[in-house]
């Protein structure tokens, strides 16, 4: 029988020998601890082929079925001692035997429960003797189905026992322990100790080599030991290749495992595609990736989860998935609590969460991150747990804050912080467009602050800015939600007000009114400003520039009756928050002027589908608001004089006024046929000084005529002429002589 003492001194550089023969000093040990080893495995090689033809391999699977990492780890003893084999250059058939016995020997495991197979605390004394059972357990098995094979029973029977004969379950100790048995317990207990079995802390190879040592003599056979730590200090690479050709060796069949068919056994010790696949792609995504089961166990924990968070797999794996783990926020930064937990509510709802969330990162700082809860549902419907998505969004937060940024230089006001002019008119053109198809009622606010050139005379530019900005603000507050507030320039600001009908314009107007006459300015060493207001609402009729037009006129109006007012203009010219119905809807039609003698009067004709006496009722609106004086009136004709202030856009209070006269004849299309009635207007405004350098008098003269275009809800008409040059149309209603008298 060979003994500790006759093993080879280096196995890689010892000379090969015989099966189980002896070579010079050194003698081959025998697996079983018997004098023959040689007869021994011969008799045993029918009972051994019979176990590797299919017991073994169905043994071997209904362990990795039962646990896969014990199946793992009992691989791995069993190339370890392959390779040991190989550096003590083993006859084949024992190298055989140990790797079966290798393979087998936590077969019992399968009759121990998961809870304790798997469980990461530190066992109570009666989950360990329910785990020692494990050795009873695999004795039976192996017994039931390879009990005729004793070489291969004796080695794999007693793994568990301790050299110095102190493991109650065992009745051997020192050499009477088969040989294959020692050296079995040694590297089963150095790569439990490696690979982290129950996931306790794991050892380095250092560390586990030191505890062999300490338990040599005691638990492992000592110079065992020794001898394995030689070949763990030898040549590991080379040795790693060959167990690594001899198993792809068995694997081409040629070799005693070709028994182990090659598609059992291919997955056991290489992945397949899909496992190799999915397992590089989690490693590899840039997205945290947590699998986590339907108790909230986290079974996955990917390498850029590690990254993301600063928490790594291995203490992380096995713990529940709560919060206050990543210390989860909501995109507000507060706190997630862990009876709040997005993902096992989306478990317990079976649905798909994602939303935007801060997580503590590596650093310690809070990160953005987009979670995304996905809860995994099988076929049948049941909910095995849920994946959870953790993409970084720290990216797309600086790029949304861009844009953010861009958008408010682009549509605010940098003084005010209120919207700019552009923004106003874009929101403007909306909301007309939106309440005339909705039919809903929306009106305009222009307000001007009053005499403001002397507020900036009096205390400052400095101080006007910030008036401006106590102005503006004040604005913001009163307005109703979903109003916008916009500088239109200066100290002129507008309110769109969408869904208000001139009542609640005014209304809104009057309120901003009080607010500035309670709110004493700092800047204005406590004195508080006026405004003057001009609100108009939506016609049927009306575009943008009408409304606006109309809202400009009303503050005109209020700038004229003393400042510090509201005034409405409705669309005849009228000033009383009372709604209009508005009978007319035409679309404009393009300029269609004509030139008379005078070289700035401008030639227009306007057509209305109102009768002549609505016509005559607007007209009066537009008279009164011109303050207009009437200079020439028969049935046909009316000719007015009007100052130039009055218009659009000569409203400053410094203009100096420019008078125009207006001469307007009136025609009726159709006066008995109220479906096809329209009243047809000529108007020629002429400026009455020509050539003022101060002003365009062709556009003044256009823009007037536009404002009565306007007032009279009409459209640009270019008439067919009879041969005399008049229009072919008849002539004036009563209503007009009503209007005239
Ligand atoms: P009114 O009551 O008729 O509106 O008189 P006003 O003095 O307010 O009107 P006017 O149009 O004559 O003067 C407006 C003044 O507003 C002139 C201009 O210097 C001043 N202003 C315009 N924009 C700013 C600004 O951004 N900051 C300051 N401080 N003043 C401004
Ligand atoms: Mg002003
Ligand atoms: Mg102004």
């Amino acid at each position: 029988m060979s003994l500790p003492g006759q093993y080879p001194v280096d196995p890689l550089t010892a000379p090969a020998v015989g099966s189980g023969g002896t070579s010079g000093d050194v003698t081959v040990p025998s697996l079983v601890g018997v004098a023959d080893p040689t007869r021994l495995a011969r008799n045993a090689s029918h009972s051994l082929a019979t176990a590797r033809l299919g017991i073994a391999s169905s043994l071997y699977m209904a362990l990795r079925a039962k646990n896969a990492a014990v199946a793992d780890h009992s691989l791995r003893v069993a190339l370890i001692c392959s390779a040991w084999s190989s550096a003590a250059t083993l006859p084949e058939e024992q190298r055989d035997l140990l790797e079966i016995a290798a393979l087998l020997h936590d077969i019992g495991k399968i009759g121990v429960p998961d809870s304790i197979l798997t469980k990461r605390l530190a066992l109570l004394p009666h989950e360990t003797s329910i785990l020692e059972q494990h050795h009873l357990i695999g004795r039976q098995i192996l017994a039931g189905c390879c009990g005729d094979n004793k070489p291969l029973m004796d080695i794999a029977s007693n793994v568990g026992a301790w050299y110095d004969g102190s493991h109650p379950l065992f009745h051997l100790s020192g050499d009477e322990i088969p040989f294959g048995a020692r050296l079995i317990a040694i590297v089963d207990a150095f790569d439990a100790a490696t690979n982290d079995l129950r996931a306790g802390a794991c050892m380095t190879r250092d560390e586990a080599i030191s505890t062999l040592r300490k338990a040599a003599g005691s638990r492992f056979d000592p110079l065992l030991v020794e001898f394995f730590v030689r070949i763990q200090n030898t040549n590991m690479i080379r040795l790693d290749k060959e167990i690594a050709s001899r198993w792809l060796n068995n694997l081409g069949g040629k070799t005693s495992y070709v028994a182990w068919k090659p598609g059992e056994i291919k997955p056991l010790v290489v992945e397949s595609h899909e496992t190799l696949f999915h397992r590089k792609l989690l490693d590899n995504m840039h997205d945290g990736v947590i699998f986590i089961d339907a108790k909230g166990i986290i079974l996955q924990w990917n390498r850029s989860a590690e990254r993301l968070t600063g928490l790594s797999a291995g203490p992380t794996v096995g713990k529940t998935f709560v919060p206050s783990l990543i210390n989860l926020r909501d995109d507000q930064g507060a706190v997630i609590h862990d009876s709040n937990c997005p993902v096992l509510k989306a478990i317990a709802m079976r649905v798909q969460s994602l939303s935007r969330m801060y997580i503590r990162g590596r650093g310690g700082g809070p990160i953005a991150v987009n979670l995304h809860v996905c809860p995994i549902i099988d076929s049948d419907s049941e909910t095995w747990g849920a994946t959870v998505v953790l993409a970084d969004a720290s990216s797309e937060i600086h790029l949304e804050e861009r844009v953010q940024s861009l958008h408010e230089k682009a549509t605010r006001d940098p003084l005010t912080r209120v919207s700019n002019r552009a923004e106003f008119d874009r929101v403007l053109a909306l909301t007309v467009q939106n309440h005339l198809e909705g039919g809903r009622p929306c009106s305009l606010i222009i307000c001007d602050i009053d005499r403001f050139k002397s507020i900036n005379d009096t205390f400052g530019h400095q101080a006007g800015d910030e008036a401006l900005v106590s102005f503006a603000a004040i604005l913001a507050k009163s307005c109703r939600q979903g109003d916008l507030v916009a500088r239109y320039g200066g100290e002129e600001f507008v309110m769109v007000c969408g869904d208000c009908d001139a009542k609640g314009a005014v209304e809104l107007a009057e309120k901003v009114r009080a607010e500035l006459s309670q709110t004493p300015l700092s800047e204005l060493k406590g004195r508080c400003i006026t405004a003057s207001f001009g609100v108009a609402e939506l016609q049927n009729s009306d575009n943008p520039e009408a409304i606006l037009r109309r809202a400009d006129h009303a503050l005109l109006h209020a700038k004229e009756s003393g400042r510090n007012r509201v005034i409405y203009q409705d669309g005849r010219g009228g000033k009383s928050p009372q709604r209009q119905t508005a009978s007319t809807s035409f679309n404009w039609w393009p300029w269609n002027t004509k030139k008379t003698n005078s070289p700035n009067s401008e030639e227009r004709y306007l057509t209305t589908n109102v009768p002549i006496d609505v016509v005559a009722e607007k007209l009066r609106g537009f008279v009164d608001d011109h303050k207009a004086t009437v200079i020439e009136v028969n049935p046909q004709r009316l000719v007015v004089r009007i100052s130039s202030r009055e218009t659009i856009q000569q409203r400053r209070y410094n203009d100096r006024p420019v008078p125009f006269l207006m001469e307007l004849t009136f025609y009726e299309d159709a006066p008995d046929d109220p479906a096809r009635r329209a009243t047809v207007v000529r108007v020629v405004a002429s400026p009455v000084r020509g050539r003022d350098r101060r002003w365009d008098p062709v556009t003044a003269t256009r823009q007037l005529l536009n404002t009565l275009r306007s007032y009279l809800m009409a459209q640009d008409f270019q008439p067919q002429f009879n041969n005399d040059g008049t229009p072919q149309l008849t002539s004036i209603e009563d209503a007009l002589r009503a209007f005239l008298n």
